[in-house]
């Protein structure tokens, strides 16, 4: 019986500060954002993610459950940059809670408190594909605005609820710090991976390659959101063979068939990466995420 007895103690004492006061209920668009509200909010939050992670955040169907969480959100946390902006408006407007509505406090764009790269200039055509003109929306895969992403948070949080304002202070301390030395182990690890020119299926990772100092020089879709060619991929194998590129890093929700036909005529190496928090079992909250990140990446650089 004990260990059943343990874990349901562990959970009444989890449980028990809500039942005094009421939790701040906390929505986000991907689970990303639901674990860093997490570490940041701690007991004072209930998060719930639009999302899982185990999908690709640019696109998602609005289902009435979705509906209901918005519904009852006093936070709404959003990645931005037009990252949701095929399914979150008209979430929005089904929801009709005017606290999480843009321009009212409970309604946070998170792209706003990092450098976003890959800002586009010049006139812009659907021709190029499924491009993001504001800047690149993949941004919480540099674990530096993990940091930027936890204190925008935790001011929020502040502003909302200052009476836990020391308590949003000092998880955003304990996170911020975790963050910074695991930064150090994972740069260390990596290290071999400085300046090496990589392949990548679509233009999520330039944050990661910004973090750790390797170059993305190619992707596999010609153009984001365009599945490849036979005469894109064939290019490729060219690029790939001419330019001795090792290896090629894609999200695990798109197609594997071009990596392993660029694998089969070149022997470039094929890293699936975990691109967000719940996209594979084990990965619960950020730091975990950058420790799969940089075990796969380490397992492909060493075969
Ligand atoms: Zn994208």
């Amino acid at each position: 019986m004990n260990r059943l007895f343990y874990l349901l103690s562990a959970l009444l004492i989890l449980i028990s500060p809500q039942l005094g006061h009421a939790a701040l209920k906390v929505v986000t668009t991907t689970q990303d954002l639901a674990a860093i509200a997490q570490a940041v909010g701690g007991e004072q939050v209930q998060v719930q993610s639009l999302t899982p992670g185990t999908r690709d955040p640019h696109y998602a169907s609005a289902k009435p459950s979705m509906i209901r969480k918005v519904f009852r959100a006093d936070l709404l946390l959003v990645i931005g940059a037009d990252m949701e902006t095929g399914w979150l408006p008209p979430l929005l407007q089904s929801a009709r809670n005017n606290r999480v509505q843009p321009g009212n406090p409970g309604y946070l764009d998170l792209s706003a408190a990092v450098p976003l790269l890959g800002k586009l200039n010049g006139p812009m055509s659907r021709a190029m594909g499924d491009v993001h003109a504001s800047g690149n929306p993949h941004y919480w895969l540099d674990p530096r605005n993990g940091v930027r992403i936890a204190s925008a948070i935790a001011s929020r949080l502040t502003e909302l609820d200052p009476a836990n304002t020391d308590a949003y202070q000092q998880r955003l301390q304990t996170f911020t710090r975790t963050l910074n030395d695991k930064l150090a182990v994972w740069t260390a690890a990596l290290a071999a991976m400085k300046g090496k020119p990589v392949i990548a299926y679509h233009k999520s990772f330039i944050y990661l390659a910004d973090a750790f100092g390797f170059t993305i020089v190619d992707e596999v879709e010609p153009k984001p959101g365009i599945s490849p060619s036979a005469a894109s991929l064939a290019a490729l194998v060219t690029r790939i063979k001419d330019e001795k590129i090792a290896l090629l890093i894609m999200e695990p929700y798109y197609e594997r068939r071009s990596a392993q036909f660029l694998h089969e005529k070149t022997d470039i190496q094929v890293a699936v990466l975990p691109q967000s928090v719940g996209a594979q079992a084990g990965i619960g909250n950020y730091i975990e995420l950058f420790d799969a990140i940089v075990a796969e990446l380490k397992k492909a650089m060493d075969t």
